[in-house]
């Protein structure tokens, strides 16, 4: 491994700034402070949704990041990669600056757009010698902020990067580059009789992002979640250094089986950029279905334990090829355009529902498969509903909007659309599925009483829940959404702490913390402690992670959060 370079970073002037910023660090926003004269209405707007100077600098003392090293850095970075593919201009870094979820608003310095593996290399190469952090960027969909630079630095843009580079329907697994996103992939394998594992997130999420931060598909009773579903890897290590792991990194037929090992293919899940950057992946592809069949078993009583014993039988008899169960305003979410529609949906569905969608190679195999699962939930559920297929056609029809085709698409054929109530905050794994119940009942009271205050509650039904099996029922994951004003810092404050909250007693009783988060807690003291505490056995895995990480980035550039020296962070975020 090359000697990390300390030299560059060091040699540079200390805190000197550009005029043009302020002496906090921050450049002036247009219509924000020192800008604009006199009563202006976009002065005024700009107060009221409490507009921010974008910062320049983000730490008190900074190593990395330094102005002087940004402009040398990008000038670099566009004779590496071409006058086009970096800039610094506040109009593009803007764009990168928040996602969907609650947390404020975080600005790069500088953006970059590497075309290929040799470009990230290059860009490491760049960033290593000016000190200068890199967080690859994927889609920016994470709802946690998890590609926001806490210290600025160089958002790498792997966008350019979109080819798939093989795909094999007989063998059923592509290869793909970080570019390539859900459209494109599901699009390319249908054309070659397969499938992928859609997330109901944006059909604009990067595959191998979305693969590498975990993939909660409603597929994951038969299939897993996709992190289990990496074959290999490709990765340009901080240091520039490339590494190919899995079969083929010995030159053999792309395989199925693992090994032989040790095989290092998942050490980049849940790394966040904090080991580099992924630049392939092989991932499994499965069969698509040509046929399709639906049960509608419904339950109007809020008891989850229930809901929860159904969806165990189901995933334990194997036969569905989709499972989750949704309540009524997870199906508004899905279904609706608008907060409107989504809204009446709701009001029109019974309140828990068991997605059930069976494949089939004809007509009769699907019916069949759904038929024989519909028999045995009547026999131990006799407390729930069946809906038959006429009702929902019937809803859908009385109610234009509601497609009933676009709603089998959502669930089985397609990648899914973005959900329509703007930010939100989601919930995590679950150790077994019977701890369901119990969790979901704790998160509720936790949101429903807020912290500090009992005015203005978030209602019960602002809340929505889904909860589906894993690995034929061994685990489940639970979802549990909280929607926000992002532009209302109090309703955001509102939420972290009742989530915080939740969270808390939602481990005591069998939650993982969203399984990978490790990553971005090592280093904030609260956070820390509290994860040792709640998950001792975490200790000896924060301990390898931080090896690894000091190893592989001597230069701390790639995602850096926590400083080697101190093993603190310099700055709390929230993820
Ligand atoms: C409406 C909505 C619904 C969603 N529903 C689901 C769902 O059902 N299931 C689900 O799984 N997710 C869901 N999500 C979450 C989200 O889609 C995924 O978590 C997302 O794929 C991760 O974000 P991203 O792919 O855009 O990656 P980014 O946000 O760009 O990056 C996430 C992290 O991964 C790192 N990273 C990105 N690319 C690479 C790379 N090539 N190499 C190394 N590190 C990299 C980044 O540095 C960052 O730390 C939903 C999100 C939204 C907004």
């Amino acid at each position: 491994m090359p000697k990390a370079k300390m030299a560059a970073g060091q040699r540079i002037l200390r805190d000197r700034i550009t005029p043009s910023v302020t002496a906090e660090g921050e450049v002036p926003m247009p219509g924000s402070r020192g800008s604009v004269s006199g009563p202006s209405r976009i002065r005024q707007a700009t107060k009221e949704r409490r507009v921010v100077g974008r910062p320049q600098v983000m730490e008190k003392d900074p190593v990395h990041n330094r102005a002087e090293n940004l402009s040398l850095a990008l000038e670099a970075l566009r004779q590496a990669l071409g006058e086009e593919w970096a800039t610094d201009s506040p109009s593009i870094l803007c764009g990168y600056a928040r996602d969907q979820g609650m947390q404020p608003a975080a600005y790069a310095h500088i953006v970059c757009m590497p075309g290929s593996t040799e470009d990230v290399q290059a860009v490491y190469r760049v960033a290593n010698e000016y000190l200068i952090d890199i967080m690859p960027y994927g889609t920016g969909l994470s709802t946690v902020g998890a590609h926001f630079p806490m210290y600025g630095g160089l958002m790498m843009d792997l966008r350019r990067m979109d080819r798939i580079i093989e795909l094999d329907g007989e063998d059923m697994f592509a290869v793909i580059q970080p570019g390539i996103n859900f459209l494109m992939l599901q699009a390319a394998a249908q054309q070659v009789g397969c499938r992928l594992l859609n997330p109901s997130t944006a059909a604009t999420a990067g595959v191998i992002s979305n693969h590498l931060f975990c993939n909660i598909n409603t597929m994951s009773s038969k299939y897993g979640f996709g992190m289990d579903n990496i074959i290999d890897v490709e990765v340009v290590l901080p240091t520039g250094e490339i590494v190919v792991t899995g079969p083929a990194s010995y030159g053999a037929v792309k395989g199925h089986v693992a090994g032989p090992g040790p095989d290092v293919s998942t050490l980049w899940r849940y790394a966040l950029g904090t080991l580099g950057t992924v630049t392939a992946m092989t991932v499994r592809l499965y069969p698509e279905a040509p046929f399709h069949a639906q049960v509608f078993p419904c339950y109007e009583e809020d008891r989850l334990d229930v809901v929860a014993d159904a969806l165990y039988l189901v995933a334990q008899d194997n036969l569905s090829l989709e499972l989750a169960h949704l309540m009524n305003s997870f199906y508004g979410i899905f279904m609706g355009e608008t907060n409107a529609e989504a809204s009446k949906l709701a009001e029109l569905m019974p309140r828990h529902n068991l997605l059930t969608i069976f494949g089939g190679e004809t007509e009769e195999e699907a019916e069949l498969k759904a038929s024989v699962t519909q028999r045995s939930l009547e026999e131990h559920f006799p407390m729930m509903d069946y809906l038959p297929a006429e009702a929902l056609l019937d809803l859908t029809e009385d109610n234009e909007y509601v497609d009933f085709e676009k709603w089998v698409k959502f669930f089985n054929v397609t990648c899914r659309v973005m959900r329509v109530r703007g930010s939100f905050f989601i919930g995590a794994l679950i150790d077994k599925i019977e701890n369901m119940a119990p969790v979901e009942k704790g998160m509720r009271v936790a949101c429903t009483n807020q912290v500090g205050t009992t005015d203005d509650p978030l209602a019960p039904d602002d809340a929505s829940t889904y909860l589906q099996p894993y690995h034929m029922g061994r685990s489940a994951y639970l979802e549990y959404d909280m929607y926000t004003n992002q532009a209302d810092k109090d309703d955001l404050i509102r939420i972290m702490m009742g989530y915080g909250r939740a969270t808390g007693g939602a481990m005591a009783k069998g939650m993982v913390f969203a399984a990978g988060l490790t990553a971005l807690i090592k280093g904030i003291p609260g956070a820390e402690l509290a994860l040792s505490v709640a998950r001792p056995n975490i200790i000896p895995l924060l301990k390898v992670f931080t090896e690894f990480k000091m190893a592989l980035d001597p230069n701390n550039i790639s995602n850096r959060r926590w400083d080697y020296d101190t093993g603190a962070v310099k700055k709390i975020s929230l993820f």
